[in-house]
């Protein structure tokens, strides 16, 4: 295998310090990768939301040459395929989170043969969720020290 690539899909409504940190880490095992802001079309967020969300994201990430963000409506193993990406790449904070993405990366291995590297989150960063910081905005707390 030449370069190893790895998508690391999710809806990063914000994307977080948590999500900052897996990508960190990813980059001492991947050669490059690509964030893909996911979203369906027939639900929230709307379409230009999503792309505010890649342009934040791009912008943290100017610097570093093995970093690309894109979207994407469909499956992430679609995804993955069209930017060559061999490996998906997610965080686990919980129990819940472990069930779930296993059942994510099993489907996805039945889906295209990818398989999905996990990161556990860093201990300072296991309660700290997209959900939770959206709805701390939604009371008017700054949320700036949860986001890179
Ligand atoms: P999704 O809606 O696909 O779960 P998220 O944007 O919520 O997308 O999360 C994307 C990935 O990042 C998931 O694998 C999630 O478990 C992981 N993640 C989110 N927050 C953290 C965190 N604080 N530490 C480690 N991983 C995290």
């Amino acid at each position: 295998m030449s370069e190893r690539v790895a998508l690391f899909p999710g809806s990063f409504r914000p994307f977080t310090l948590g999500h900052s940190s897996i990508v960190e880490r990813g980059l001492s095992l991947f050669d490059r990768i690509v964030i893909a802001v996911g979203f369906n079309r027939d639900k929230d967020p709307d379409e230009l939301e999503v792309e505010e969300t890649v342009r934040t994201i791009a912008a943290l990430y100017a610097g570093e040459p093995r970093v690309e963000v894109m979207s994407y409506s469909g499956l992430t193993v679609d995804a993955a395929a069209a930017c060559g990406a061999q490996f998906l790449l997610r965080g686990v904070r919980s129990v819940k989170d472990f069930e779930y993405e296993r059942d994510l990366a099993d489907v996805n291995r039945k889906l295209s043969g990818i398989e999905t590297v996990l990161f556990y989150s860093l201990p300072e960063l296991s309660a700290l969720s997209s959900s939770i910081v959206r709805e701390l905005k939604s009371y008017g707390v700054d949320t700036s020290e949860f986001l890179p």
